[in-house]
């Protein structure tokens, strides 16, 4: 089952990737989790692609495809993957399509205005998990107990850059997919348990 989660940021995609991957048991692939833990780590990689981050850029198409390339040539793809946040581009779906066959492309549709709230209010943890301050006080991870933290690219003036550029490349990808046939578009303005239920719905179908 492979698999790619689109969406807005905010949207609701590192949820999701979450309760998929531990149902599915497959392999969560997060660009942007792989970018932040070189950017801890101090790696060249990290400082490269924190240069564009911090705008709200994208990080150049050969720097992604390189990384993405890689980590699905490991083992634990070989029964399948989540991929969330790539592809970004129609240059990086192009390049994927090279290298796998993609079974089901979530498209998490969400009203840019709730995103804003969403994103204000996040507070994210090394681990991949992330909370919502209305539904959540601890400032601990309740899965691994690390610390919680704002994510830098998710201050007010960041996140509008961010939306604007999914904006302005998200509907090629959504032709592309669309004309194969494998795009599914689903209301993401719920609850993250709801999303999930529809979510499930569509992937046991091609399980
Ligand atoms: P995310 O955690 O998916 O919201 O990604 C955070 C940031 O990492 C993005 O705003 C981009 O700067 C960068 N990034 C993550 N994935 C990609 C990608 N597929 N292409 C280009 N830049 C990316």
């Amino acid at each position: 089952m492979n698999v790619i989660l689109l969406g807005a940021p905010g949207a609701g995609k590192g949820s999701q990737a979450n309760k998929i991957t531990e149902y599915y048991k497959i392999p969560h692939i997060s660009t942007g989790d792989a970018f932040r833990s070189n950017i801890a780590k101090g790696t060249e990689l990290g400082k490269y692609a924190q240069s564009f981050m911090d705008k709200g850029q994208l990080v150049p198409d050969d720097v992604v495809i390189k990384i993405v390339e890689s980590r699905l040539s490991l083992e634990d793809c070989t029964k399948g993957f989540l991929l969330d946040g790539f592809p970004r581009t129609l240059a990086q779906a192009v390049a994927l399509d090279k290298i796998a066959d993609i079974d089901a492309v979530l498209n998490l549709a969400v009203d840019p205005s709730i995103v804003m709230k969403r994103l204000t209010g996040r507070r994210s943890c090394r681990c991949g998990a992330c909370y919502h301050i209305s539904t959540y006080s601890s400032d601990t991870c309740e899965k691994c107990g690390g610390k919680l933290y704002i994510r830098e690219d998710d201050k007010p003036e960041t996140i509008q850059k961010r939306l604007d550029v999914y904006q302005s490349t998200v509907n090629p990808l959504i032709d592309f997919y669309e004309e194969k046939g494998i795009l599914v578009t689903l209301n993401a303005d719920r609850t993250i348990e709801e999303v999930f239920e529809d979510v499930k719905r569509i992937l046991n179908d091609i399980d």
